[in-house]
């Protein structure tokens, strides 16, 4: 298919703001692609499956040499037009107008397979001398493209397509396109379905594929391919925890560390994944080598917490001083003697080839306990009561805080495992809870003694996928070099990110979770999202957590007695 038929439907859907409209131009698009359902990534502004975390590469500054060189102008030209448009996509659509304008040398027609092929080598390229290849691929991506295609390109490579498709209204359009519901009750039942399918496989050309093949219920878990993990709603105190999962129910230590499936393949091969699913198995090889000598199962997938703790005190430390190892590519042996960690294993959803997931979690914690040999500062259940009791469980909870956890998990036994959902079968309890997991979309540059720092950021929560600000934060970061909180540290963490700027406020790919910590929530027309965080600071880099683990606009309503 010709490049410039998914950029006439691009441009469709970003002449329109309302959800209904974009479904129906996606899901009449849909019909086209039935026999390249992978066309769907370029429809979300990527070029991969979401479960797979290949980054492009591309930064502003590289998309800027691009353009230049296809245009056959000079980067400082490029940067004043970049200053005057704000946006690369649109300066790119100008400049190279104006040289095809000239020249008449674009005659060759694009098709969407050269976009792919070209976009999806830049991942492979990494290290020295592979930045002329780079800016090769995409110079001849510009080289037969129209104008138009061109922003979209460019917009593509930077990840930040504006189109406005969210995981929602993609899910919406796979509905109408493959069931077409007569009425709202089918509605919500494809969809669910397919919310469903799509936990599981992270990857909408397959669930694309198999709903209009009629084999949704044929996705299933595979060790080795990361799937969303369930995540937890707040429960207010114990009774309230109790009402939501059931009585007896289990509770359990609710560790400061961060999430990672654990995933072996029947060939044995062991692989890590964050929450976000990213790949951390290199990262970590002490895990790897504490499931290979303490469980025993041909494959298995286990949902646990990495727990960082003191290797003299062996006290347990907070989230953020073990965080830093996760991006950690180099040094890893000196990191894991700095920052050991504990494996607390709270779940399984795979176990020698059958899915765990519709069992209940009574029995999967049999299962865990059954095959994993525990060992203290190695790997260990989470620490886990099962009770009726109010007592019981306020005191167990005590000794959680004492022991620097942040809390208790309370857990339905007779619950299945839900992927990706927020479901009440298990809570958390926590005790200050004025604080929201936010991804940063733009900022500020500051000025007089910070100048040369971004200072202030932009924070967004999400929405069915699309993504609404709700405040400005400029605090909780140290004005001190060094560690992750700091002002150099971010600042050179969103300059890779920047796709946008207008004066001092850059606009930037949203990949960058923190938490934020507010006195309250007031409505509030200056944010898209209608609400503003009052007293707003920066408490936490996620580095485990992407944008699909961010609050959501319900969450925030709720908090706001909405
Ligand atoms: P929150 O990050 O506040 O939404 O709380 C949920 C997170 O707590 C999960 O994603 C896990 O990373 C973490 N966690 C710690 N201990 C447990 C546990 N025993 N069961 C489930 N999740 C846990």
């Amino acid at each position: 298919m010709e490049y410039s038929k998914l950029c006439e439907v691009y441009h469709a859907l970003e002449s329109t703001t309302k959800g209904l409209e974009k479904t129906r131009i996606l899901a009449s698009f849909l019909g086209e692609i039935r026999d390249e359902p992978e066309v769907i990534y370029l429809l979300q502004g990527n070029v991969f499956a979401d479960y797979d975390h290949r980054e492009l590469g591309i930064s502003h500054q590289l998309a800027i040499r691009a353009i230049g060189k296809a245009a056959g102008i000079g980067d400082a030209e490029v940067i004043d037009a970049f200053k005057e448009l704000g946006d690369l996509g649109k300066v790119a659509e100008s400049v190279l107008g104006k040289k095809k304008q000239q020249t008449a040398l674009f005659t060759s027609k694009l098709s969407i397979e050269k976009v792919m092929t070209n976009l999806r080598k830049l991942p492979m390229l990494e290290g020295k001398g592979t930045v002329e290849i780079k800016i090769g691929l995409i110079i001849e991506l510009l080289h037969s493209a129209s104008p138009k295609e061109a922003k979209y390109i460019i917009r593509t490579v930077l990840g930040d397509l504006k189109v406005g498709v969210g995981s929602g209204i993609l899910r919406d359009a796979i509905v109408e396109n493959c069931f077409k519901p007569q009425n709202l009750e089918g509605k919500k039942k494809y969809s669910q379905e397919v919310q469903e399918a799509y936990d599981k496989a992270t990857d909408f050309a397959e669930v694309f594929e198999k709903a209009c093949s009629g084999d949704l219920k044929k996705i299933k878990l595979k060790p080795g391919k990361p799937v969303k993990v369930m995540l937890f709603p707040k429960a207010k105190n114990v009774e309230d925890a109790f009402r939501i999962v059931g009585r007896p129910a289990a509770f359990e230590y609710k560790y400061d560390g961060f999430r990672v499936m654990i995933n072996k393949e029947k060939n044995g091969k062991v692989k890590i994944f964050t929450r976000r699913l990213e790949e951390v198995t290199n990262q970590f090889p002490e895990i790897v080598e504490y499931v290979e000598s303490h469980v025993t199962s041909e494959s298995f997938i286990l949902d646990a917490e990495a727990v960082g703790f003191n290797s003299e005190t062996k006290k347990y430390t907070d989230f953020q001083a073990i965080s830093q190892r996760i991006r950690r590519k180099y040094g890893i042996e000196k990191m894991q003697k700095a920052f050991p960690i504990e494996l607390a294993v709270f779940d399984i959803i795979y176990f020698d080839g059958k899915s765990l997931i519709d069992t209940p979690f009574g029995e999967r914690r049999k299962l865990i306990k059954k095959i994993i040999r525990e060992e203290p500062f190695k790997i260990v259940l989470a620490k886990q009561i099962i009770t009726e009791d109010v007592a019981e469980v306020e005191k167990f909870y005590e000794m959680a805080l004492n022991d620097n956890q942040e809390g208790l998990m309370g857990k339905s036994l007779i619950a299945p495992y839900k992927p990706g959902a927020r479901v009440g079968y298990a809570v958390k309890l926590k005790p200050e809870d004025n604080d929201f997991d936010l991804v940063i979309t733009g900022a500020e540059w500051g000025t007089g003694k910070r100048a040369g720092w971004l200072t202030s950021f932009n924070v967004s929560c999400s929405n069915d996928g699309e993504l609404l600000e709700i405040g400005k934060v400029s605090t909780g970061l140290k004005e001190l070099e060094g560690g992750d909180l700091s002002f150099k540290e971010m600042t050179d963490r969103l300059n890779e990110l920047i796709i946008e700027e207008h004066g001092r406020n850059i606009r930037v790919r949203p990949e960058i979770v923190v938490t934020v910590q507010y006195q309250n929530i007031q409505k509030s027309p200056t944010y898209s999202s209608g609400y503003a965080l009052r007293f707003p600071r920066i408490t936490r880099l996620r580095e485990d957590r992407g944008v699909g683990d961010i609050a959501t606009l319900g969450e925030i309503e709720k908090e706001a007695g909405e």
